[in-house]
């Protein structure tokens, strides 16, 4: 024991040199964002025989594999209007009919222009077997937040020239000028890998999970391409998103450009920013990126077994400058700072371990605490003014949040954070936050308005599960209007034959999907019509007259059952 001991403290005086400071990279400027938007130059390119993609379009880029008598699609765009845009042209290049789609992942810029590229083929769409899901998710119980999150960060209610690009892309046009969704549901799926042929190319899918959980990525063997969907592009890559996610594995991330790396891709076809071709360089890239993420992750980790808190580990994780200074790994999209806070929650939720976060003051409390420290209110407004005066738009913006949170809706300090939010939004080089402080000035503005970003559709809603929709409903309760209720009621669709019983008990809404009997009302429609009642798209009220719902029983009870909901 003693020797062993010994033997390590001989290693450690003759092994260990000093430690290295690391050494930051430069941060972007807004220059560079502007500068960025090279990237996303409107073509077309081939990037080897019979491999197209279409860059600059929409947010997303689509690509067109030739086949000898059918095509492939892989990722669709947005909208029907990019689609079409990009189909017109894919066509000229090559008019066989697409006889596969393939979703990278979920993503709505990636899935909503498939109508287009299907329409006059009726192709396979192939995707994990998680995407549908994923996709009835975002329809469902999140819409309203993620819309109105996505269009802050993307910018979509600000003017067009205050938009340089999104990072990724030049812009998200779904939710912008009237453009339509245009979502195919999966047909083709599998869990790990599917290969399959289509007009004599040789096709491979690997499940790869990164950006997204359901995300794959598409490997041509014959032609030495790949196409790695939303897992590598050319930004540091999203490991968080502002507008909200559930929690994205880093570690899995890693795995799976590894799987890429070690297939050796010649070509290299991203779903965003442009392809990249050549062995040795792409290998190379690959790595720094997997590097770039591991070194988030794993240090991430490290630090928070020595008990730091997500902010505290934020505020220390560098990103060494050989990762930094990629081009691949600037902060175009994401950052590392959220990223660790995301490993952080993705790991042990959302308590920092500091026992005074465990039952704070409330807001309001700690705010009037605060200010009496300083004086009154009146004496905080003129601090947060001089510090906006001196350029400390930060800390001003955070005392604009104690100001507010005891008068509510000032109009003189709802002014001094619109300043504080542009100010701080043009200083900005990473569009999300860049847009996210922009468009949440804009919005203090009286007349501002926002459009919704997923706005209820007809054909999207059709294809929705009638499954997913029931179970929406469970969080559109509002116990205010519930809390004094119990009614049952059963719901059955003429279309399909299904049948939902529906328990609205104090607040708290129980769907199961098939017959309990004692319901007091009975409802027979299409699921088509309840879907578009449920969505605002038909109104309740004419439903009920020109019956298409029709109703057996209480009509009392089916009413305190629509004015629980939201909506
Ligand atoms: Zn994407």
């Amino acid at each position: 024991m003693k020797y062993l001991i010994l033997s390590f403290s001989v290693l450690w005086t003759v092994g260990c040199s000093d430690p290295i400071p690391l050494e930051a990279t430069d941060s972007p400027t807004p220059e560079d964002l502007a500068s960025h938007s090279e990237e996303f130059r409107t073509e077309v390119i081939e990037v080897t025989e019979g491999v197209h993609v279409a860059v600059g379009f929409a947010l997303a880029n689509a690509i067109l594999v030739e086949g000898e008598n059918s095509n492939i699609i892989i990722d669709t765009t947005g909208t029907v209007e990019t689609a079409r845009e990009v189909k017109e042209i894919f066509d000229t290049i090559n008019s066989n009919p697409v006889e596969a789609i393939i979703y990278t992942h979920n993503h709505a810029d990636h899935t909503y222009g498939a109508t287009v590229f299907a329409e006059d083929s009726n192709p396979e769409i192939y995707a994990h077997s998680s995407t549908a899901e994923y996709l009835s998710r975002v329809i469902g119980i999140l819409r309203p937040i993620i819309s109105s999150r996505s269009n802050r960060m993307f910018g979509n209610a600000l003017p067009k020239e205050q938009v340089e690009n999104n990072g990724i892309g030049p812009f998200l046009e779904i939710g912008r000028d009237g453009r339509k969704p245009g979502l195919l549901y999966p047909t083709k799926t599998f869990t790990d890998k599917l290969k399959f042929e289509v007009g004599g190319i040789e096709v491979e899918l690997f499940h790869a999970p990164g950006e997204t959980n359901d995300q794959l990525f598409v490997w041509l063997p014959g032609k030495k391409a790949l196409f790695p969907g939303d897992n590598f592009y050319k930004t540091f890559p999203n490991l968080y998103t502002i507008r909200g996610t559930p929690y994205r594995d880093l570690a899995g991330w890693v795995n799976s450009i590894d799987m890429m790396r070690y297939l050796e891709p010649e070509f290299l076809v991203p779903s965003h920013t442009r392809p990249l071709e050549g062995k040795e360089k792409i290998n190379k890239l690959l790595t720094t990126y997997r590097d770039g993420i591991q070194f988030v992750h794993d240090q991430t980790v490290r630090l928070m077994n020595l008990g730091f808190g997500p902010d505290e580990i934020a505020e220390q994780l560098i990103l060494p400058k050989h990762l930094g200074d990629s081009p691949y790994l600037k902060e175009f999209y994401g950052s590392p700072a959220w990223s660790a806070k995301n490993v952080f929650s993705g790991y042990l939720g959302w308590f920092d371990g500091n026992p005074s976060t465990l039952k704070p003051l409330p807001k309001k409390e700690e705010a009037e605490n605060f200010i009496k420290l300083v004086g009154d209110w009146d004496d905080l407004f003129l601090i947060a003014e001089q510090s906006y005066i001196e350029g400390k738009f930060q800390w001003s913006l955070q005392l604009t949040d104690y100001l507010l949170r005891v008068r509510p809706a000032d109009e003189k300090t709802e002014l001094l954070r619109q300043s504080c939010l542009i100010a701080l939004g043009n200083k900005e080089s990473n569009p999300n936050s860049r847009y996210y402080y922009l468009s949440s000035a804009a919005q203090l503005d009286k007349d501002y308005q926002e459009s919704d970003i997923l706005l209820p559709d007809i054909e999207v809603i059709k294809k929705y599960p009638i499954e997913s929709m029931m179970d929406s409903l469970k969080v559109n309760v509002i116990p205010e209007k519930s809390i004094d209720k119990n009614i049952q009621l059963l719901f059955t669709f003429t279309d399909s034959s299904k049948v939902f019983s529906v328990f609205l008990r104090k607040g708290v809404l129980e769907v199961q999907p098939f017959l309990i009997s004692g319901s007091s009302v009975q409802v027979t429609s299409k699921e088509e019509d309840l879907k578009a009642i449920l969505s605002g798209i038909k109104s309740l009220p004419i439903s009920l007259v020109n019956g298409t719902l029709q109703i057996e029983g209480s009509r009392t009870d089916l009413l305190t059952f629509f004015t629980s909901l939201r909506n």
